[in-house]
């Protein structure tokens, strides 16, 4: 065992809180309003992990996730931080992440949360203009958002991330300029910005396929997204994924870093998704579902494939064109015998000179401008 820990990375476990007290527009996410099935959920989600606990040796980041896990109770919470430290094996520095909404947290329960071992804090401020935020249908305004930083400074958090949300047709760039430097003066340790999408299942899709809603276009986005950049890269920020900056290189999440370079991840709660070499699989997207299953002891899988050569070598490059720190070379090569600088012949030089990727320390990386075409890049290749 002792072996096996030190030759395998540590894995990384998300935990998917499916609660909402409403849903927001833009929101695909899989949640309920039913808080009251809170309790056979918790009941559920323990025997769940009591199935994976010989799933991975070690673990280094826990990440609650959801829906809303600040809905749930402070009992609740510190019975699934105590049960999961039962189960499963974490380093002792390990990177313990729960996403609150402004609204929901006070003093006295991020105080607690902080004594469950949670010591990263992502806030859904999402804007601090009031009426953006209605028009994204989320329940508290900028005053909340503002105080809920306060609040969780005043808790003793030190790694504090704010998720936010710009390019709304209803608001201008310079609108967007002067809240971000807003968000900056509070000097969160993260921030993840990212651009309205319209994604299947939300409200947001039903309406603007219903024509009742028109998004940017694609020239407004790219500045939205180059000016976004520009203006956390000069206030200090690293611009390390397309849509996430850190204050350092020590406050960049950890438990997303598993997601982008193809480690091992547990996702437990219904629909969540799970990854170790080279085999993908999810849960049912349904509570009940879910909680059925675990009633009779079977894992509440829903789905799973197993990652072909090339399924993998496509999703590295997506994966990596996704990050600053880029692709290494030497890697593709052992991997998956391709040279990406001279396989397709020229390409990588093309895009050298559009300034869209640079060449760095054997690592083929995306500029900001490469970052605003990261999902376009693989298919190049
Ligand atoms: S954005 Fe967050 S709070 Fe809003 S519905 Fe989705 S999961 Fe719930």
């Amino acid at each position: 065992m002792m072996k096996n820990n030190l030759e395998k990375p540590k894995a990384g476990l998300y935990i998917h809180i499916p609660f909402c007290k409403k849903k927001c527009n833009y929101c695909s996410f899989y949640s309920l309003t039913a808080i009251n099935k809170a309790p056979e959920f918790i009941a559920a989600l323990q025997k769940e992990m009591e199935i994976y606990q010989d799933w991975w040796p070690e673990y280094d980041t826990v990440y609650l996730g959801g829906g809303t896990p600040s809905l749930l109770s402070i009992n609740h919470l510190a019975e699934l931080a105590h049960k999961i430290r039962k189960i499963f094996s974490l380093s002792s520095d390990a990177e313990w992440t729960i996403e609150v909404n402004p609204d929901d947290i006070t003093l006295t329960f991020l105080k607690n949360i902080k004594s469950c071992g949670f010591n990263r804090l992502s806030i859904g401020i999402q804007s601090i203009q009031d009426n953006t935020l209605s028009w994204l249908g989320r329940r508290h305004n900028a005053q909340q958002a503002l105080q809920a930083f306060d609040l969780a400074k005043k808790a003793g958090f030190q790694n504090i991330g704010v998720d936010l949300i710009y390019g709304v047709p209803i608001s201008k760039l310079t609108l967007w300029e002067k809240e971000l430097q807003q968000i900056i003066a509070l000097k969160p340790e993260h921030i993840s910005a990212y651009q309205l999408s319209f994604e299947p299942g939300s409200i947001f899709f039903k309406k603007k396929n219903q024509g009742h809603i028109q998004p940017l276009r694609e020239k407004e986005e790219f500045s939205f997204f180059v000016n976004t950049s520009q203006i956390l890269q000069t206030a200090g920020y690293i611009h390390y994924e397309v849509s996430n900056f850190s204050r350092d290189q020590t406050k960049k999440s950890a438990h997303n870093q598993k997601y982008w370079q193809h480690l091992p991840y547990l996702g437990l709660g219904p629909a969540a998704h799970s990854f170790r070499p080279f085999r993908r699989h999810w849960n049912h997207r349904s509570l009940d579902q879910y909680c059925q299953d675990l009633s009779k002891n079977i894992a509440p899988i829903k789905g799973f494939e197993e990652l072909k050569i090339n399924e993998l070598r496509l999703e590295t490059l997506y994966f990596g064109f996704r990050t600053s720190r880029g692709i290494d070379l030497k890697k593709i090569q052992e991997k998956f015998n391709q040279n990406l600088i001279s396989d397709p012949p020229g390409l990588a030089h093309r895009l050298i000179q559009e300034k869209k990727l640079i060449l760095f320390n054997g690592y083929l990386a995306p500029t900001t401008l490469g970052l605003a075409l990261a999902d376009a890049l693989p298919l190049l290749w």
